[in-house]
């Protein structure tokens, strides 16, 4: 096992990336591929895999760590599936199956978030911890809730970046999310802040009045999270959050706003320590299917 390698892929909505590493979670390879139509995307990665497994004898997994909707019940005849999703194409695509043809080795799917938390408690920040919760910021909103262990998940994956939450009053604008308009996703992720500003996201100011608007929709979310759960500590990072850091200040402010002092425990007492960037960085996501395809091998 020390020497085994294990892949993944960390499908995306704006880009996918294919990770070889060892089976300590040292990245060895890593290749990006910009994600588009599904047939076009996944021989792409296809490509990049089946290079990696004619090259190395002794690859033990492949994760896979993909944006949801997607059926990661084993159970289910549509394991694997990407479900219902506004991106062109990737309806009803098997990409568990597609990736994992003829590789010979065992494939593990969950969400992307679900991945890159599991990749925390492994090899980041949140060692020794059993109750955490991972949230991104990106193309869309997605929350890796680990409670006891485990990402919480029934008959599929959690989808915590769609709750509803109370809007600031006065901002009447209905939001992007196709399905639910205002939910969090809607208010908060890279899209919803492009169309509400109208313009790049690189090009609106750090001290626009938008960055409060988003600090405010994710800290109603927190919130609920914390509420639900009790997390001992929230890892924050996606493209929005990482090209906004004045962001840290606003949700750590509104969650406390929020809570009104009813939740007492030393956590929220050092906010700055409680809602934190990943402890990976960068490498939270690629390490994502890795943590996956580890975690499948530790129990074959
Ligand atoms: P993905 O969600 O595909 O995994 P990322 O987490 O990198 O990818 O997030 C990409 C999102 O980050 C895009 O929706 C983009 O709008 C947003 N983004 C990129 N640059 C900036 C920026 N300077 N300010 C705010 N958001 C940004
Ligand atoms: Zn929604």
């Amino acid at each position: 096992m020390a020497n085994s390698l294990l892949t993944g892929v960390e499908l995306g909505g704006t880009k996918c990336v294919c990770v070889l590493a060892s089976g300590t979670g040292e990245i060895l390879a890593q290749e990006r591929v910009e994600t588009e139509a599904p047939e076009v995307t996944l021989p792409r990665i296809k490509a990049i895999l089946d290079r990696w497994f004619d090259a190395e004898a002794d690859i033990r997994a492949l994760g896979i760590a993909s944006f949801g909707p997607i059926d990661v019940d084993r159970a289910s005849p549509q394991w694997g599936h990407i479900g219902q999703t506004p991106k062109p194409g990737w309806t009803g695509v098997g990409v568990a199956q597609e990736l994992g043809q003829g590789l010979g080795v065992p494939v593990a799917l969950d969400t992307d978030v679900n991945g890159a938390a599991l990749a925390e408690m492994r090899w980041g920040a949140a060692a020794g911890l059993e109750d955490f919760a991972y949230v991104t910021i990106g193309t869309g909103v997605g929350v890796g809730l680990v409670v006891g262990g485990a990402p919480i998940g029934g008959f599929g994956h959690a989808e915590l970046g769609h709750m509803r939450i109370p809007r600031v009053a006065g901002d009447a604008w209905p939001g992007s999310c196709p399905y639910h308009g205002d939910c969090v996703e809607g208010l908060a992720a890279g899209p919803a802040i492009i169309a509400r500003a109208g313009k790049r996201a690189s090009l609106i100011a750090a001290d626009d009045p938008i960055w409060d608007l988003v600090g405010h929709a994710i800290a109603q979310m927190l919130h609920n999270i914390v509420l639900t759960a009790t997390p001992r500590r929230i890892f924050l990072g996606g493209g929005v959050i990482t090209a906004q850091p004045q962001l840290f200040p606003i949700i750590r402010r509104e969650l406390q706003a929020s809570l009104g002092g009813y939740v007492a425990s030393p956590e929220l007492d050092s906010i700055d320590e409680y809602i934190v960037p990943p402890g990976l960085g960068a490498l939270v996501g690629p390490l994502g299917p890795i943590a996956l395809a580890a975690a499948s091998t530790a129990q074959a």
